[in-house]
């Protein structure tokens, strides 16, 4: 039998008080609490202060008979179990009470062990059936928890500032909050289940959205991301999540749509300034260096006092420095508000590079260094491009290979057709880039410090100025590099298919 941490309450009803005795006493020893009524009456009153497991049940009684209790205590319980007993014993009988819902039937005079078996076998099933409604209210209440954190989670959902899109492993769009119907004036009735073009037309997050499916499986810390516009001329920064279930499978993405107009106005305030700023100096700055040349040259000229002319030529040194980052702070200002390109045009990069190489020749010859020119091929397809942008590039990328080479190293450019446009290297056999620098040096303002390039003069805005401007013509940068060996940029470029 089961155990059981509760006695069984078991109510026996029959008059010969004898009989109700001997019940109890068999009963007791099995763990059962037993309580007696003489008549239908009593019965009644007993079942309804207290729930009994299980009713032995006379049939023949003065008074109410068996039948009748029986019906009467089924309409305050209708699950109890009921047990007949009766000294009458016949099959008709014996079939009624069966027919009114008795468990089970015992002629009288019954032997011990057959009322205890019947009785174990009664209270085993009154045990699953408590068993069963335990496990039924469980899950109701279950049920009851689930429906009440799902409406809690959408209520958080509704009233998030920030738009959230959920979408399937197939890209169709399963959840989508009030903010991004907002950020896109999209109706607030909307139904999901499309995809995301059915909604928002914008390529790029297509695109975006397609490329979040694509990669969902490669591991990355860096969470992608992409920029739009959203409605009433708001800006968007949107980021993807990829959701994997337990085994790694791709099942959707979450996607979160970020106000950021204000700070791209104060990014835009900020680029005005200092575009604004670096005009205003790049003028005087320019005097002064001119005037200051000008001041050397005369002292130079009368032989006068060597400390002056010292200071003087560190002084005119650092309006350099301050001139060239005036240049690069306007060069980048350009770059933001996509001014760089005034005149597009086809330009020839073997003439360009070969102009470019040749107005730092003096500078190489100045270190000692051996600067030259290898083109791969004889004619070279055109680069649809503004040509102050190329020469920029190059200026840049040659002029560092002069920067970071030591007295009589070597620097070479290479120019090659590719088959899907044009690959420019600028190779040296300079201090070189460790791994980690190589990773930080297109950043703004970031300059490697070490024991070799400490003194060596810069503004750490040569290399994103030239990434910038790759990147608006669709071309690309890499640098190849090792510490003490040298390094490699190579910049490939978008090329017409015709030859020059
Ligand atoms: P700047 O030269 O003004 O410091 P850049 O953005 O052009 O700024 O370059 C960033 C950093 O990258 C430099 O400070 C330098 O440490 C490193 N670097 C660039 N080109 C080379 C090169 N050819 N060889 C070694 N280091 C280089």
């Amino acid at each position: 039998m089961t155990q059981h941490n509760e006695t069984w309450n078991i109510l026996v009803v029959d008059d010969e008080e004898n009989i109700r005795l001997a019940i109890e006493r068999i009963l007791n020893k099995i763990g059962c609490q037993v309580f007696k009524a003489a008549d239908g009456h009593e019965a009644l009153q007993v079942v309804e202060s207290k729930e009994m497991a299980l009713i032995i049940l006379d049939l023949k009684m003065p008074g109410m008979d068996g039948l009748e209790v029986q019906r009467r205590i089924r309409e305050i319980d209708e699950n109890v179990l009921v047990i007949i007993i009766t000294g009458y014993a016949t099959i008709e009988t014996a079939i009624e009470a069966m027919r009114q819902g008795a468990y089970d039937f015992i002629p009288k005079p019954f032997e011990t062990d057959h009322l205890r078996f019947v009785v174990r076998r009664a209270l085993k099933i009154f045990d699953l059936q408590r068993e069963r409604e335990h496990l039924e209210e469980e899950r109701r209440k279950t049920l009851f928890d689930l429906s009440t954190e799902k409406s809690r989670t959408r209520t958080i959902m509704e009233a998030l500032p920030n738009g959230v899109m959920v979408t399937n492993h197939q890209g169709q769009i399963v959840l989508m909050n009030q903010a991004v119907k907002d950020q896109f004036d999209l109706n607030d009735n909307c139904s999901i289940g499309n995809y995301i073009q059915d909604y928002i037309e914008d390529p790029g997050l297509c695109n975006f959205v397609q490329q979040t499916i694509q990669q969902a499986g490669c591991q990355s810390d860096e969470i992608p991301n992409y920029e739009l516009e959203g409605a009433n001329d708001t800006y968007l920064l949107v980021e993807a999540r990829p959701i994997l279930g337990e085994e790694g499978n791709y099942l959707g993405s979450v996607f979160i749509f970020v106000d950021i107009s204000a700070i791209k106005q104060l990014d835009l305030l900020k680029s005005e300034f200092v575009a604004k700023v670096s005009h205003e100096l790049r003028s005087p700055l320019s005097t002064i260096h001119e005037q200051m040349a000008l001041v050397i040259q005369d002292m130079l000229e009368q032989a006068s006092s060597g400390r002056d002319h010292q200071i003087l030529s560190r002084a005119q040194e650092k309006t350099k420095g301050l001139i060239s980052l005036v240049e690069d702070l306007l060069d980048l200002s350009r770059l933001e508000a996509g001014a760089a390109f005034h005149e597009i045009q086809p330009v020839k990069i073997d003439v360009l590079l070969d102009e470019i190489v040749q107005s730092l020749e003096s500078q190489a010859q100045h270190n000692r260094q051996n600067l030259k020119l290898t083109k791969k091929e004889r004619e070279y397809p055109p680069v649809e491009a503004d040509k102050k942008a190329l020469e920029s590039i190059f200026n840049n990328l040659i002029g560092n290979a002069l920067k970071y080479t030591p007295e009589g190293g070597d620097i070479e450019v290479i120019l090659q057709t590719l088959a899907d446009g044009l690959e420019i290297k600028v190779q040296d056999n300079g201090f070189g880039i460790s791994e980690q620098d190589q990773e930080r040096i297109f950043e703004r303002f970031y300059r490697v410090k070490d024991d070799k390039t400490r003194f060596i003069g810069g503004t750490g805005l040569g290399l994103p100025i030239v990434k910038g401007i790759l990147d608006d013509l669709n071309g690309s940068i890499s640098v190849e590099s090792e510490l003490d060996k040298g390094s490699t940029f190579i910049v490939k470029l978008p090329a017409e298919d015709k030859l020059t």
